[in-house]
């Protein structure tokens, strides 16, 4: 196997053990092929790193939004393509990898803590489908500026909901 067209390990692996901000990014946009193996199973187990790719795709959002707001000065009409400013690789890398990490916590059970989640976790995929739907339409073009917010609120929400269940669990053991 080639590993030409992957990035170093020095480029993706801190010192502390976590990813740099250029392995997120990585993740963040949809090339998690540019990634050595384990990096993105480690984003799924850490926490640190799960918020980090959450911050990491607000600001992939956020670009959007500038980019909308403030079109290029061509005067042409810009090509459907370059319309559609919704980071789903981003959403859909995002949400796999706090399904990867809830799972753990989920097959271990937390009673009332799983139905919230699973609750999050299912407003969280309506709310991208529907945007992805939106988007796809062209119609309600106004809601395009809102539901990707909602829809980053939402994980954010979600990875904070599967750190602190994974939080608790620990100092459940822990304190034994
Ligand atoms: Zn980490």
């Amino acid at each position: 196997m080639q590993n030409d067209d992957k990035l170093s390990p020095d480029l993706v692996w801190q010192a502390d053990g976590h990813l740099t901000e250029i392995a997120l990014t990585a993740l963040g946009d949809g090339e998690e092929a540019l990634l050595p193996e384990g990096a993105s199973a480690h984003v799924a187990r850490c926490a640190t790193c799960s918020s980090e790719l959450g911050r990491a795709a607000l600001l992939s959002l956020r670009a959007g939004e500038l980019l909308r707001v403030h079109p290029a000065p061509s005067g042409a009409r810009e090509p459907a393509a370059l319309r559609d400013p919704l980071p789903i690789p981003a959403i859909a890398v995002a949400l796999a990898l706090s399904t990867l990490g809830a799972a753990p916590s989920l097959v271990a059970g937390a009673g009332g803590l799983r139905e919230r989640l699973a609750a999050l976790w299912h407003a969280c995929s309506v709310v991208v489908r529907t945007g992805c739907a939106v988007a796809g339409s062209g119609a309600l073009s106004g809601w395009l500026t809102a539901l990707p917010w909602l829809s980053a609120a939402l994980l954010v929400i979600v990875g904070v909901g599967v750190a602190w269940t994974r939080e608790k669990q620990l100092s459940l053991h822990g304190g034994m």
